[in-house]
């Protein structure tokens, strides 16, 4: 169910490298006044004007870091921009461009790759950026996509990890857990699957960790949140790895410890049912699955007032001195010493 449905199979020797790159990249519309040239000669060329560029760039393996029994190319497409889009919004930055490079064998059919692009399209649409170049290249094995992201902010508005201070409060947006226990459904169905491909398997009631999963969203929303409510995060980033992971990041560069309470960490009534179905703690769950995409900050204690009861975001902890570490404080009130269990690229 999950399968691209192509019926056509169209070789990629038939196009051409350029006739592959015209047909991929036709049906992108420049929504960016700072795009001056996009697709189509040496470079790009872009103007900020007074403000500062952002750059952000991934790269993802197939079978390294997806899997395309169970990831549609066009959710592929879409994540992949993603991905970078958050990056961009963790500086507190508006992202507005991307470039999309790609290595493909033979064993795709042009049709895949319009399906990879169609989810890079509404990616672009979805978030106004714009596709302004990439590279096409041929691989032996497998498909090799990379992406990087611009995007631009005024230096004054621009956060690191490296700021939070004592007393500040730990804030997260969204919910957090939801994409890794997404995963683990779609693991355990494509076991299934591999036994008997004769069996659908009933996807509904995990709809929205699958969701999570194959189609997050970068938090850009957030972005224009704050500059309404007038706050400045003192630091800054987004969820790729895991809270804990992430959390010891800021710690680390900011030279400040923590207290993260078990209690506040927001989390899905779905996750929770699903964590019990598997066996897992939903705590460590969200402590140390990735992929949710949602920003963890710091604000200081006087922006409170103007976060306070803000459905999106969510204070989780505080900032101590380094000198007191980072600790997990548990429901019963102990304090565990933070670890990032992380997904680890090695
Ligand atoms: P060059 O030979 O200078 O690398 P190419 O012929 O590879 O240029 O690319 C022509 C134009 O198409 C450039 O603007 C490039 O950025 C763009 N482009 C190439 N491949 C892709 C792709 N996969 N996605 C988007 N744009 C691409
Ligand atoms: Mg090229």
């Amino acid at each position: 169910m999950l399968e691209d449905k192509n019926t056509h199979r169209t070789d990629l020797s038939q196009l051409g490298e350029f006739g592959l790159i015209d047909l991929l990249t036709r049906d992108f519309p420049l929504h960016n006044p700072s795009s001056l040239k996009g697709i189509g000669d040496d470079a790009a060329v872009i103007d900020f004007g007074e403000e500062k560029a952002v750059v952000s760039t991934d790269l993802l393996i197939e079978g390294v870091h997806f899997n395309l029994a169970y990831m549609p190319l066009k959710h592929l497409g879409y994540k992949a921009i993603m991905v970078n889009l958050s990056d961009i919004c963790a500086m507190n930055a508006l992202p507005t461009q991307v470039t999309v490079s790609l290595a493909v064998s033979n064993r795709f059919p042009v049709e895949a790759l319009q399906e990879l692009y169609e989810g890079i399209r509404l990616a672009c649409d979805i978030y106004k950026v714009d596709l302004v170049g990439g590279d096409t290249t041929s691989s032996t094995r497998g498909l090799i996509l990379s992406v990087t992201a611009l995007g631009k902010a005024p230096l004054e508005k621009i956060v690191y990890r490296n700021g939070a201070k004592e007393n500040d409060l730990i804030v997260v947006t969204g919910d957090l857990g939801a994409a890794y226990m997404g995963l683990q459904i779609l693991e355990r169905e494509n076991e299934v699957f591999k036994v008997n491909p004769n069996l659908q398997p009933d996807l509904e009631p995990y709809q929205y960790l699958i969701e999570r999963q194959l189609k997050p969203e970068a938090r850009k929303d957030i972005i224009s949140l704050l500059e309404a409510l007038e706050v400045r995060p003192t630091s800054m980033m987004d969820i790729s790895d895991g809270l804990s992971s992430e959390l010891l990041h800021i710690c680390k560069q900011s030279h400040v410890g923590c207290r993260l309470m078990e209690d506040k960490i927001p989390l899905d009534p779905t996750l929770i049912n699903v964590c019990e179905e598997f066996a897992l703690s939903s705590t460590m769950v969200a402590l140390s699955g990735g992929e949710d995409y949602e920003l963890l900050m710091t604000i200081a204690p006087a922006d409170y007032d103007k976060i306070k009861g803000n459905p999106n975001l969510t204070v989780i902890g505080y900032i101590t001195d380094e000198s007191l570490g980072c600790n997990l404080i548990t429901r019963a009130n102990e304090a565990i010493p933070l670890k990032a269990r992380g997904w680890n690229a090695f």
